[in-house]
């Protein structure tokens, strides 16, 4: 069955761009409702066996083809799976020592598709405060290149094409920065920047390129 995965740094290590409260309960309960939500969903489909001990694969699998997903159950896999696939993804991109530029070949595509990775910031933060009401921004790399776009809701970005992958996702719910920023978005994705994995980023695009 699903489950979340390890953090791999403490509620107040993003701090005091992501504040701690915010990160226990963004993680302990938000993320936690949507694996409990999709296990039920599930068990429904008596496919426990298929979802075996969290098998994000199997996961990516039913949100790249949701019209393969009974009926019933449809609705509640593409919310709390897309949670649970996002989340999980979310906490990987964000590290107590991110911040600073990317390197190699994706600061190369950086600059290549958006000019400067300052523009491409700009480009980015536009998509996360444009988003109405609940969703993510994302950068993507499809047909071999990079580009920006949102999703509503949990979507995940697979739902429409399952090569359409993340590079790199923000999440503009407000629960992911209400306690702290209120109603300034616009600050949480600034502040956001100084956590961003760039190494991870730079892994996934190795592994999406090559
Ligand atoms: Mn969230």
């Amino acid at each position: 069955m699903f489950k979340l995965p390890d953090l791999g740094y403490a509620f107040d290590a993003l701090e005091p761009h992501i504040d701690a409260k915010t990160m226990e309960i963004h993680y302990t309960k938000h993320h936690q409702t949507y694996v409990d939500k999709l296990n039920d969903a599930i068990k429904k489909m008596g496919a426990e066996d298929k979802a075996g001990n969290n098998d994000m694969g199997y996961l990516i699998g039913l949100l790249s083809d949701l019209d393969s997903v009974p009926e019933d159950v449809r609705a509640a896999v593409r919310n709390n799976g897309g949670g649970h696939a996002n989340h999980s993804f979310f906490w990987d991109v964000m590290s107590p020592d991110g911040g600073g530029e990317p390197k190699g070949e994706l600061a190369e595509e950086i600059d290549k598709t958006f000019g400067s990775f300052d523009d491409f910031k700009a480009k980015f933060k536009e998509a996360a405060v444009a988003r109405f009401g609940s969703g993510w921004a994302w950068l993507c790399f499809q047909d071999k290149k990079l580009h920006i776009c949102s999703t509503p809701n949990q979507d995940s970005t697979i739902m429409e094409d399952k090569n359409h992958a993340p590079l790199l996702g923000l999440d503009v719910w407000e629960h992911a920065y209400y306690l702290k920023y209120q109603n300034k978005r616009p600050d949480y994705i600034d502040a956001w920047w100084n956590v961003v994995k760039w190494g991870q980023v730079e892994k996934y695009l190795g592994m999406l390129a090559n």
